[in-house]
């Protein structure tokens, strides 16, 4: 039976790995930080197999000592200090979690190694480290120009993560994902705000939905799609660097705009209101990836499109307003 330790186990992409991993017979490590962490307890109820481990990206004994314990062949490290707005706000802990939480894992799988096998090592980058894009569509070969601590953070993430792999031969692959959304997706991100604020003014239970601007285009796929990809990259016979994308942009706007109409409000200008405070300092303006490497060499395909994608999100956040508008859960 394979092992995976998965770092961020508790957050979007956590989950739907870890029933992936469990659905192809692998025994799911998770590794949860702090002391009576509530997602980790929520977590446990809706993933029962899921083996938590205690420990933190920013303490590496901790990561040493679940790396013992797991003895994982495969290690995820999704865990992340994840919100762009927040690392504006705390860019330090940004910097030490996102950044060097990467090189405390590498060391710990250099110190503790694996079984049999050598353990390998997946690291969740991000397009965000495209930033300022100097080329469009943007592949594994187009520069980094990151506009947010976030994004300086993955990109020393990304380039120790190739460096222990020349430098120590360890069998590590980053991901360069797109942004990928689901029901899963936490409220912070502009995508659920939106689907979450869309379906609370349906219900009558909110009057606005207040965003920075409708103007910036992401890529934006299905999380469930993009869970497959981490794991296919380990698969292969040598590590390698991928981007994961749906080669389709999509303005804030798009997204808002089908949203309400997939809860049935074609009039949606009236309920959003702009507000400055929630606008960034420096913004990212278009993303768009070129997958062909991972559909070439993976044989990886996005299955969800746009439209379904916006309009399961709003689906799932109708449904679940409405439980706890009548008290259930
Ligand atoms: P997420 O929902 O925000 O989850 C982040 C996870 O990191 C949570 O489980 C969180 O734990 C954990 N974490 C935070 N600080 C930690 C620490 N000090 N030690 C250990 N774990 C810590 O993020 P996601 O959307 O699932 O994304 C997964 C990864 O992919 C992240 O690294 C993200 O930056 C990257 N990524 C995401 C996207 C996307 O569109 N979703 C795109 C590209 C890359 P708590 O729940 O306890 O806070």
């Amino acid at each position: 039976m394979p092992r995976a330790l998965i770092t961020g186990v508790t957050g979007q992409d956590g989950q739907y790995l870890a029933q992936f991993l469990h659905d192809r017979g692998y025994e799911v490590f998770g590794l949860v930080k702090g002391q009576n962490n509530p997602r980790g307890t929520l977590l446990q109820e809706e993933f029962p197999f899921v083996d938590v481990v205690s420990g933190d990206l920013q303490d590496l004994p901790s990561l040493v000592a679940a790396l013992e314990y797991a003895q994982p062949d495969e290690v995820y490290n999704l865990g992340a200090i994840s919100f762009v707005a927040l690392s504006f706000r705390q860019a330090e802990l940004t910097a030490n979690v996102t950044g060097l939480g990467v090189l405390r894992m590498l060391e710990a799988i250099r110190m503790v190694g694996g079984r049999e096998n050598p353990t390998r090592f997946y690291q969740a980058s991000s397009s965000e480290m495209f930033g300022k894009v100097r080329e469009t569509p943007q592949n594994e070969q187009t520069p980094f120009y990151p506009r947010s601590p976030y994004g300086v953070a993955k990109v020393f993430g990304h380039d120790i993560t190739i460096n222990y792999r020349d430098s120590y031969g360890l069998y590590a692959c980053s991901g360069l994902l797109f942004n990928h959304e689901s029901p899963r997706r936490g409220v912070e991100f502009v995508t659920r705000k939106v689907t979450n604020a869309v379906a609370r003014i349906k219900l009558g239970l909110q009057q606005e939905l207040a965003l920075g601007s409708l103007e910036p285009r992401r890529d934006w796929g299905f999380a469930g799609d993009y869970v497959k990809a981490m794991w296919l990259m380990l698969q292969q016979d040598e590590p390698d660097d991928y981007v994961v994308a749906t080669g389709q942009t999509h303005s804030v706007r798009d997204f808002v705009e089908l949203a309400f109409q997939a809860a049935g409000i074609d009039d949606w200008q009236r309920f959003v209101r702009l507000d400055e405070r929630f606008l960034r300092p420096s913004e990212v303006d278009l993303l768009v990836g070129d997958a062909s490497k991972a559909r070439k060499v993976l044989g990886w395909e996005p299955t969800m499109s746009f439209p379904e994608l916006v309009t399961t999100m709003v689906a799932h956040d109708l449904d679940v307003e409405q439980r706890k508008a009548e008290g259930r859960r």
